[in-house]
């Protein structure tokens, strides 16, 4: 794995195979071609959304630093009144740390506007009809959603050959050996792998962190599994985000993301409008040129939230 863009956005085209399709829904129809925008606030500013749905890495902050141009976009937001939500694929922390996190970078951001693929972990386990002691999790211990995870065993324990599901939340810590046990336990026992962070690589403040999407889309290669993805761009996220915002129509609620695979797509497959920034994931790219590549079309564009 490198940080070099083309190599990242190669893995993400490969990754469509198990991607949600966006040109099976309608409405509203994808544009021919994103228009250019100057950002949010002019947005706002024709009256077109209801709702904002944001991305936070690579739309508010890379790592732990803010980006300056979103400060007053998302402060403009606020002042706007219109609900908001941060639509996340974080799968390494639970909601009060996330909004003090923003908060820390200059984003009040409350706990209960924050909507995870994470949440769909225990509820997906339980259609399955497994219990969290049955799970074997990777993530650092304490782990979010403690009340299941604390449940788990970890990748290493030996119940974790006899686990009946297998529960990815996050990268960090997960090394080779990591990978290889974990290959080896599908390879003994095909049974579902939760993947509650989709996200391939994230950007930072200089080149991107590898995310547990990375390894399951390479696990589905290699071994012909379905991984069970939780998290943008699959509908389940979604239908939870809008049942927490009922009574709006989803064409007037408007997704902003920094990235085509999981923001865009996930945003126009669940049938709302969707602002590509080019603050994260495709910084110094033609933003145009991979769209048309991809045949994944935001409505709108801009430099920055
Ligand atoms: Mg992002």
């Amino acid at each position: 794995m490198t940080s070099d863009f083309e190599t990242q956005w190669r893995l993400y085209r490969r990754a469509e195979v198990r991607l949600p399709r966006v040109r099976r829904i309608s409405p509203p129809a994808p544009p021919a071609a994103p228009r250019r925008v100057g950002g949010l606030v002019e947005l706002l500013s024709r009256g077109l959304y209801d709702a904002v749905v944001l991305d936070a890495w690579g739309v508010l902050n890379l790592g732990d630093a803010p980006i300056p141009a979103a400060r007053a976009a998302f402060a403009a937001l606020r002042a706007s009144g219109l609900p908001l939500r941060v639509l996340s694929n974080d799968a390494g922390s639970d909601a009060p740390q996330s909004a003090a996190r923003h908060a820390r970078r200059g984003f009040d951001v409350r706990p209960e506007e924050i909507v995870y693929g994470l949440d769909l972990m225990a509820p997906t386990l339980e259609t399955l009809g497994v219990a969290p002691e049955e799970c074997a999790l990777i993530a650092p211990r304490p782990a979010p959603r403690a009340e299941h995870t604390a449940r788990m065993c970890d990748l290493s324990d030996p119940r974790a050959d006899v686990a009946r599901a297998l529960v990815l939340l996050s990268s960090v810590g997960y090394d080779d050996a990591t990978h290889e046990r974990l290959r080896g336990l599908l390879r003994a026992q095909p049974r579902p792998l939760l993947v509650c962070n989709p996200d391939i690589v994230s950007p930072e403040p200089v080149g991107s962190a590898i995310e547990p999407g990375y390894y399951a889309h390479a696990l589905a290669e290699e071994l012909g599994i379905e991984p069970i993805f939780l998290g943008k761009p699959f509908p389940g996220v979604y239908a939870r985000l809008l049942e927490g915002m009922p009574g709006l129509a989803r064409e007037r609620i408007l997704c902003v993301g920094d990235t085509l695979h999981t923001d865009v797509l996930g945003g126009a497959v669940a049938g709302m409008h969707t602002l590509l920034v080019e603050s994260g994931f495709f910084r110094g790219q033609d933003l145009e040129a991979r769209c048309a590549e991809a045949g994944i079309t935001p409505t709108w564009l801009s430099a920055h939230l």
